[in-house]
């Protein structure tokens, strides 16, 4: 398997490291044949070849199984024709990332304030409200005249379809629970053929049992009993700000693995941002990029239908609760070790 590295911004290279270390003991434990191509994007993309993403990055990715992406920092970034464009909004375009897959879980060892959960955002990535993804030309905010501006969210059958598939499928390995989140009281249309077209492909699964929930009504059930969601299925914007909420609910952004797949290609990039505060002090947890990364050996081994990838997923997983139950970790979830000591910390149980 070969996998592109891009280390990113802020605590990106530090985080980034500890990842491939971590995939680097798992594929010597289970002869994964992975090989790394490293390479970069972003502000070190925008010095050296005066453009953040570049076509030749883009085809190294094609040739690629995979890319493990750092976190981007993109505010900065006001002009595309001048090479300013988001690399994690690029690669998710260009790559067709359909689905993002966001977990949020509680881990013996800390105290959760919300009590135990285990649940998974699965966010539909590549339409809806967010401007810069919508329509081929580019922009969907619209400025009417100077105080009157419109921002168009697109819903399309196809998108709502295969967000839903992969959001069953999910559930199928877990605990056989869909929750879909909308707010087809006001967006009637869109949300309204969401709802419909997840109902639609959830025939296709009897096994799975499915509610839906109006997307501010969650935020209380979320909140108020996190145990009782499984696989939670909605559209862009509403699982952009549901999966930071339950990210944070787990005990710490540093937790928030997150995987954007497509059918071809899948990009694994922590769920947060580049935390310019803690970056280059040695601070970051770095299992939100580790779990991340196992989330790509998962989606390979599925692909592939090749049972090691999945093993080996599995035992990183295993190796980050581990590594959280006996505190060898950061401080955000309890530990008191550094970003490299904590990654220590889980190759030797990736090893072992
Ligand atoms: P960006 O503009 O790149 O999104 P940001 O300043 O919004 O950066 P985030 O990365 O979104 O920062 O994170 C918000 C805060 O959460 C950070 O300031 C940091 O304190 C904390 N945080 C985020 N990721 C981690 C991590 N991996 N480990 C520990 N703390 C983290
Ligand atoms: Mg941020």
């Amino acid at each position: 398997m070969k996998i592109v590295v891009i280390p990113g911004d802020g605590i990106g290279p530090e985080t980034v490291a500890v990842a491939v270390d971590v995939l680097k003991a798992a594929s010597q434990r289970f002869d994964l044949g992975l090989v790394f191509e490293h390479d970069i994007a972003g502000h070190d993309s925008l010095k050296q070849h005066g453009a953040t993403v570049t076509p030749a990055l883009l085809e190294k990715v094609k040739a690629a199984d995979g890319l493990l992406l750092g976190p981007m920092a993109t505010y900065d970034f006001k002009d595309e024709a001048k090479g300013e464009i988001n690399p994690s909004k690029f690669f998710r375009k260009e790559l067709d990332l359909h689905a993002n897959i966001r977990p949020a879980r509680t881990y013996p060892g800390m105290k959760p304030r919300l009590g135990e959960f285990d649940l998974v955002v699965v966010r539909e990535n590549t339409e809806g409200f967010y401007a810069d993804r919508n329509i081929e030309s580019g922009n969907s905010e619209m400025q009417i005249t100077a105080d009157v501006v419109v921002s168009l969210r697109r819903i399309t059958r196809f998108c709502c379809e295969r967000i839903a598939r992969s959001a069953f499928e999910l559930a199928m390995t877990r605990k056989k629970h869909v929750t879909i989140v909308h707010k087809a009281n006001v967006l009637k249309r869109g949300d309204g053929m969401f709802i419909d077209v997840c109902h639609e492909v959830g025939k296709e699964f009897p096994e799975v049992v499915v509610d839906d929930v109006i997307v501010d009504a969650m935020m209380a059930h979320v909140v108020r009993a996190p145990q009782r969601y499984d696989v939670i299925v909605t559209t862009n914007m509403f699982g952009d700000i549901l999966s930071d909420l339950t990210a944070e609910m787990s005990g710490s952004l540093g937790l928030g693995g997150s995987l954007n797949a497509g059918r071809e290609y899948a990009m694994g990039q922590a769920a947060h941002g580049s935390a310019p505060d803690i970056a280059g002090q040695d601070l970051a947890n770095p299992i939100s990029q580790v779990l991340s990364a196992a989330m790509l050996l998962n989606w390979h081994g599925q692909r592939k239908g090749d049972r090691k990838f999945i093993e080996a997923a599995a035992v990183i997983e295993r190796a980050i609760a581990d590594s959280i139950a006996a505190q060898e970790c950061t401080r955000d979830v309890g530990g008191k070790l550094g970003t490299r000591e904590s990654g220590v910390a889980m190759v030797k149980r990736v090893a072992a």
